[in-house]
Parts: C-alpha cells; sequence; structure tokens
C-alpha cells in the first residue's frame, strides 16, 4: 500500500469508504496526512501521570516513550487548566486541529483524562480530540471515549505473540494484582486486540505503534503490522526504541533499518514515516512546537 493512499473502513467485517466526518479526521490530523503536518497543528494535553503497565524501555520519571519521547518532565495540568490552556492556544494558534491526551502516563489509567475530555466536549467540540494508550483498559473504556467524541486513537502493540510481550512489559496491574510473565503479556495483548476491533468498530481511526526493540521483537514486526491490518487499523507507526531501564544496552535501529523495516510492513497497511516524538505537552505545528511561548505566558 503506497503511503498517500487511505485504506477503506472496516465496518462490521467489511470494507466501506470513509465516511465525510472521518475522512475530515484523516485529512486535518497532521499524523494521520502527510500533507495535513505543514498545515494544521496538534496540542497535547499532559492531564495523566498514572501508568498501569510497566514497559522495560520505560522511566517512569518521564513522559510515556509508547507515544512521546523522553528525557524532559511535562507539567502536569489539572483538567480545568488544560482548558484554559486550549482557550489561549486556540486564539494564538488557530491552525490547531487536534487536542490530544498522551500521558505522561497511560491517559486510560487516569480520570483526570475524562474530566478533560468533558469538559472539552462542553467548551470546544470542533477540533478533533485524540488519545492514545497501552490498551489495557480499552475495551472498558472505549463507550467512554466515543461519547466524548474522541475520533483518533493511538495503541501502542509490541507483541501479537505473547512469547515475546513477555520480554517487553516487566508487569501489568489488572483486576488489582499485579500480573508478571507471560500471563501479563497474554492479558494486556487480549485487551489489546479486543479494543481495536471495538474502536473500529466505533469508526474511530486508529493508529499503532509499535516500538522497534533489535533482538527483542525485530522478527516479529511483519506479524503485527498484518494484525493491525486485519484489524481495520488505519496507520502503522514505527519507533526506535530509546535504549534505558531493562532495556539500556539494546542498540537501536540505524534509519536504514527502520526504513527497510517500514518498506516491509507497507505491504500490509500504511506507513506513518514523519513521526516526531513528541512531548506529551506539544503544542504547535510537528516540528515546529510553540509550547514555550504559551506555557510561560501561564
Ligand atoms: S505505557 Fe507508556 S508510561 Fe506506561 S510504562 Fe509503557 S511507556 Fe511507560
Ligand atoms: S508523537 Fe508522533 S504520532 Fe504522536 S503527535 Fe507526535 S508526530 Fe504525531
Amino acid at each position: 500500500m503506497s503511503d498517500s493512499e487511505y485504506p477503506t473502513a472496516n465496518v462490521a467485517g467489511r470494507d466501506v469508504p470513509y465516511d465525510p466526518e472521518q475522512l475530515r479526521k484523516i485529512n486535518e490530523h497532521p499524523c494521520y496526512s502527510e500533507q495535513a503536518c505543514h498545515t494544521s497543528g496538534r496540542m497535547h494535553l499532559p492531564v495523566a501521570p498514572k501508568c498501569n503497565i510497566q514497559c522495560n524501555y520505560c522511566v517512569r520519571d518521564f513522559d510515556c516513550v509508547n507515544e512521546s519521547r523522553p528525557g524532559v518532565c511535562s507539567e502536569l495540568l489539572k483538567p480545568e487548566e488544560a482548558v484554559r490552556l486550549v482557550q489561549k492556544a486556540l486564539e494564538e494558534y488557530p491552525y490547531i486541529k487536534v487536542i490530544g491526551i498522551a500521558g505522561p502516563g497511560d491517559p486510560l489509567a487516569n480520570e483526570e483524562t475524562f474530566e478533560t475530555l468533558r469538559l472539552l466536549k462542553e467548551k470546544f467540540p470542533t477540533p478533533i480530540k485524540c488519545l492514545s494508550t497501552n490498551g489495557l483498559l480499552l475495551p472498558e473504556k472505549i463507550d467512554e471515549l466515543v461519547k466524548y467524541d474522541v475520533g483518533n486513537l493511538t495503541v501502542t502493540v509490541n507483541a501479537v505473540d505473547p512469547a515475546v510481550g513477555e520480554k517487553i512489559y516487566s508487569f501489568v496491574e489488572w483486576n488489582g494484582k499485579k500480573l508478571q510473565g507471560r500471563k501479563a503479556a497474554e492479558v494486556l495483548l487480549s485487551q489489546q486486540l479486543r479494543g481495536i476491533k471495538m474502536a473500529v468498530e466505533r469508526k474511530i481511526l486508529v493508529k499503532v505503534n509499535t516500538v522497534y526493540i533489535p533482538g527483542v521483537n525485530d522478527d516479529h514486526i511483519v506479524d503485527i503490522a498484518k494484525k493491525a491490518s486485519e484489524l481495520g487499523v488505519f496507520t502503522f507507526n514505527l519507533i526506535p526504541v530509546i535504549p534505558q531501564y531493562k532495556f539500556k544496552d539494546v542498540v537501536p535501529p540505524t534509519h536504514v533499518e527502520k526504513k527497510a523495516m517500514q518498506d516491509k510492513c507497507s505491504v500490509y497497511i500504511k506507513q506513518m514515516r514523519h513521526c516526531q516524538r513528541c512531548r506529551s505537552d506539544a503544542i504547535g505545528k510537528l516540528g515546529h512546537d510553540v509550547q514555550g511561548c504559551l506555557y510561560s505566558k501561564e
């Protein structure tokens, strides 16, 4: 599939064209449309500090590396503060078309995410609402996301075989228990796959992020791309691992290796090749962030 080609939507197992509202959420979203990244901006609201899993490449002092780049702590905002910032940002930077929640932890593990979405729906119904998650709570929360008009969703899937997944996750917090090893990977995977299917059925546009971890999941990434395609996922974003925590000695893939892997995956699913590894408080066009200006005026 060429990178500029749109797949059709998968509704109840049938391929149908995207509807006009879905097309808006593709064409105005800088991460879903390479053209839009020159004209539209996005705004991430850092309202979600907690996480319910432990990825072996994540140091929890920083932003969720599944979607954002670590190394810079985002200032946490309360939902009301976040909404005030949105007001200011939309006034000063009218090209912002997307409001997202991407951490610094897992958005679905934080009640503040839902209060923020509720306020956004009330006060700013037009901008696209976007969220990224590890997917553990997706089936249980999906209808709340629909209620608050979340139209674009990123789920990080690093394995579709629990034997690979168990090498990537130290633990998963599930029903008040801390699961480890194979069981943890099985529960996470099953929730991710169910959640993605439910999201696609509800006409949410899904992006799958996969962290490329040489020696751990590299032989398995094409299988993830195939699975994402079968589930009706819109686009696939391959992210090179940042060596830290338990994977501190892993050598990240080179640009050439990353491109070769994207090319292999592109047989099955459209590739996002312009990801900027944004902070969870990023504001502006991709690669042209303005959050420094906006936060300093707070
Ligand atoms: S889901 Fe994100 S915040 Fe949670 S452990 Fe993984 S990378 Fe870190
Ligand atoms: S981290 Fe990548 S996918 Fe997420 S907002 Fe930035 S460019 Fe888009």
